[in-house]
Formats: structure tokens, sequence, C-alpha cells
């Protein structure tokens, strides 16, 4: 950035009202005093090429990317990380000076970040991990979970030709389980992840029986709404470890703040905090 032009940043998607990512942001541009706005847009389909084209010449240093223009945005960016590139969507992109377009994915970035803050001494490695649905967040949960050293993934949806797409694609540490099964798998598992929108305000509950957690299991729901999910409150009554989904919005925040304005910002209780006020 240069000195006298304050830096623009932001999220596009449709609809975008809903998102927390602004309140976030700018939470954290006023705590460490920079001067800059985030902003967030409501971009057509038919409009993103376009809009990426505009924003750089506008003053913007970057954008966060949401439903449901993830997919497409990497068809449009000049550089790709790998880890992008693999979860096949980009939530986060750079405008970089030289006019090219960086895309990266950091939601697998902020799953990991907020198990290791929710759960210290939490050990991807220590057993099989078990992952409950084969959606978009499914994807980032996997890679990172590969990439952190998990020795099998034991991977379950309600609809199992997704499952067995995503094993495909990741390979032979994911073992598919047939839904109806799912209850059976629990008891080795040393990480158990909710990547459905099941227990979600508005959504059916979660119906898997979880009476064969293992206590020492670390519990994570992606769904952060409620924070004390049924799934979180269950895996807590057997003694399991649980951490919520906030963190991992929160998280995967952190490495575009940095990128954009120059100050890497922390994750705290004022944070969660900001975002969860009424
Ligand atoms: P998605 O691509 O639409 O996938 C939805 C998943 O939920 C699929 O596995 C789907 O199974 C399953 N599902 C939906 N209704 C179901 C039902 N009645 N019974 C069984 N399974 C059902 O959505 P996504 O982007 O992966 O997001 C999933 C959840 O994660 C959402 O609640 C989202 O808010 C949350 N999330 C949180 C964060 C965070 O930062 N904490 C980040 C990303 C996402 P089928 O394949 O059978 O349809």
């Amino acid at each position: 950035m240069t000195q006298n032009k304050i830096p623009l940043a932001g999220v596009i998607g449709s609809p975008i009202a809903h998102s927390k990512s602004p309140r976030l942001h700018s939470h954290w541009l006023k705590r460490y005093g920079i001067a800059g706005h985030y902003i967030p847009m409501d971009v057509a389909r038919n409009d993103l090429a376009q809009v990426l084209e505009v924003l750089p010449k506008l003053g913007f240093v970057g954008i966060n990317v949401t439903i449901p223009h993830k997919e497409e945005v990497i068809g449009l960016a000049d550089l790709v990380t790998d880890r992008a590139a693999l979860i096949g969507a980009a939530n986060t992109l750079i405008f970089r000076k030289d006019g090219k377009i960086h895309a990266d994915n950091t939601d697998g970035y902020g799953f990991i970040e907020n198990l290791r803050q929710g759960a210290p001494d939490w050990d991807p490695k220590s057993g099989p991990a078990v992952i409950f649905g084969a959606g978009g967040a499914a994807r980032a949960i996997i890679a990172s979970m590969i990439e952190v050293g998990a020795p099998k993934i034991l991977l379950t949806n309600r609809t199992r030709a997704r499952a067995d797409a995503l094993r495909a694609e990741f390979g032979s540490k994911i073992n598919v389980v047939d839904w109806v099964q799912a209850g059976n798998i629990l008891e080795d598992a040393t990480t158990v992840v909710n990547t459905t929108s099941l227990g979600m305000s508005g959504q059916p509950a979660f119906r898997v029986p979880l009476d064969g957690l293992n206590p020492a299991a670390v519990v994570n729901d992606l769904v952060y709404t409620p924070l004390r999910t049924e799934f979180l409150e269950t895996a807590a009554s057997i003694g399991c470890r649980t951490v919520d989904g906030l963190g991992m919005l929160l998280h995967q925040a952190t490495p575009a703040f940095e990128r954009w304005f120059g100050h890497r910002p922390d994750v705290d209780e004022e944070t969660r905090n900001v975002v969860l006020a009424p």
C-alpha cells in the first residue's frame, strides 16, 4: 500500500448482508489504529469478472469471497495457492501491486488454528478423524487434516456419492462409511468434526447417535449458530473436549487481514464478543 492511500478491503458474495466479516475486520482496524475500510459488496455472478478488474483501481488491496463466487474466482485469478487449488475454491484474494490477483483458501488454516486454540494439547496424528459431511466446507477440513498428519479419515455423508468423490480426489487415507453406519465408527476417533449444516438454527437436528464417542476425542462443530450446538453438548456430556465453530471463522480471517493491512490480528474473547453481539 502507498503512504497516501487508505487501503480498502471487503467481502463479495450474494447475498452478503448476513456476513460477519465486515464487523470482524472493522473491529481489528479500529483496535490496531489502522486507517482502512472493509466493505460488504453484493456482486451478481455475471458481474464478477468486471468487479475484479475494477476493485484494485479503486484502491482495494484484496477481498474475501463467499457463496456463490468461491469456485469461480479460481479461474479468474493469476496465481492460486496449492491449498486453494486442492480445495477448488478461494475465500481470499490479494490484489498485488503488479496487477496480478492472488487467490488463497484459509478455511483449513482457520479450522486447524481454532482446534489448536480451543484444545491446546490436540494431536491430529494421535488417531483417526471422523468427518460428518462432504460439502464445500468438508473439502477444506479434509485437506487440512491430511496436511497436519491425520493417519486416517473416516468420512460419512448422507449422499454417499459425494463422499466417494472426495475419496477419489484426496486418496486412500479416506475411508467412506455409509451415513446409516455413522454412529458405529466413533470409538477410535480422536478428532470428530461436524461439517454438515445439521443442528444449525432453522435446519434439521443432528441425529446420528454419539454414545460411541471416545471421551479422549476433540469434537468440533462447524455450525456456530447456535454457538453451543446439541452435537457439542452431547460430546461434552460424554467427557470430550469440545470446540465451537466461531473460532474457525475468526482464524480464517487473520492471514488476509495481515496481508492487506500489515498487522497480524489477535483472536481473543473480545474478538468473539464483537462478532457475537446482536
Ligand atoms: P454444503 O456444501 O451445502 O454442504 C452441506 C452438507 O450438509 C452436506 O454434507 C450435506 O449432505 C449435509 N446435509 C445437509 N442437510 C442434511 C440432512 N438433512 N441430513 C444429512 N446431511 C445433511 O455446505 P458447506 O459450505 O459445506 O457448509 C456446511 C456447514 O458448515 C454450514 O452450516 C456452514 O455454515 C458451516 N461452515 C462454517 C464455517 C466456519 O467458519 N465455522 C465455515 C464454512 C462452513 P448431502 O451431501 O447429502 O446434501
